[in-house]
């Protein structure tokens, strides 16, 4: 799912090209896109485009009658600059918003129809859709850590929860706990003053720098290959490879339909964190550290 730095890296792009052009016509091929009744979208059209923003992982546009279109694009939602006009005949292209300079388009990948769009009458509306959580730039190191200490959970839960914090999910996380030097499976209630402050500095660090390479991107061409997988990133997709750190093989904890990177070293002391799967296979013979997986291997 788009996350922090790809929204921040989409914002970056669009200002230019849509920011005080009117939006000259809206074709939506799935009918299960909009999620909203009222306004009807015909009261954008003509309609020129005042400002941009965030809200969590949804992109938020402004329109010169105080109108709100808010896009999610949830997992496979994409979006890509087209010349103006360009016709919506892939599977997976689900809406055009079309400019002046060239036209914005929305797809989504694979069968499921998750994405989707609001449309506001006014900017207060937009708190229905806001999950909550806070922007880690703009609230202090108490905040955040408050919001995060809220209930006891997993460090990679809480930090994924957008109703705790805004923007960051799956990818980076797992970046963030690396630098970090945390265990995805630490609980909130358990950390130490010095790990908090290690997290919040982190957690600043890792989107600062993500957002800054993928802003430098987007001034130069707009973000068509947006992606949860980077061949910089530290661990997140990286199993089995080495951690730029320590050198050890990245490890994972899977789910139905991702995973949890980390690096066992650097992470937690060594010790390999229960992968379901992977448990289910080796019974009582699943090994606890890195040592004894690669003893396993070596057999
Ligand atoms: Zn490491």
């Amino acid at each position: 799912m788009p996350e922090l730095p790809d929204i921040s890296a989409y914002l970056t792009a669009l200002r230019p090209r849509i920011v005080g052009q009117p939006l000259q016509s809206i074709r939506i091929a799935s009918p299960f896109l909009l999620r909203t009744v009222s306004p009807a979208l015909p009261e954008i059209e003509g309609h020129a485009v005042r400002s941009l923003l965030r809200i969590g992982k949804r992109i938020a546009v402004e329109f010169d009658n105080g109108m709100w279109l808010v896009l999610h694009l949830m997992i496979a939602g994409r979006l890509h600059w087209r010349s103006t006009g360009a016709k919506l005949g892939g599977r997976n292209d689900l809406a055009s918003f079309d400019f002046p300079g060239g036209s914005l388009v929305l797809t989504e990948a694979g069968s499921k129809r998750r994405a989707s769009l609001h449309l506001f009458g006014s900017r207060e509306d937009l708190g229905s859709i806001d999950p909550g959580g806070i922007d880690v730039f703009e609230g202090s190191f108490d905040e955040f850590r408050t919001a995060l200490m809220v209930e006891n959970r997993t460090l990679k839960r809480a930090l994924t929860d957008p109703r705790i914090l805004s923007g960051i999910g799956n990818a980076y996380s797992d970046e963030i706990l690396h630098a970090a030097r945390l265990s995805p499976i630490q609980q909130t209630h358990r950390l130490s003053d010095e790990e908090w402050q290690r997290l919040f500095k982190a957690t600043r660090e890792t989107l600062q720098t993500w957002i800054d390479r993928f802003n430098a991107e987007a001034q130069k061409t707009f973000p068509e290959k947006v992606t949860a997988f980077r061949k910089e990133m530290a661990v997140h997709g990286r199993f089995g490879q080495p951690c730029p750190r320590c050198g050890s093989p990245v490890q994972r904890i899977r789910y139905a339909d991702n995973e949890t990177n980390y690096c066992p070293q650097c992470q937690t002391e060594g010790k390999l964190l229960a992968d379901r799967s992977l448990s289910r296979l080796l019974g009582k013979d699943w090994p606890r550290t890195l040592d004894e997986l690669e003893a396993l291997r070596r057999r």
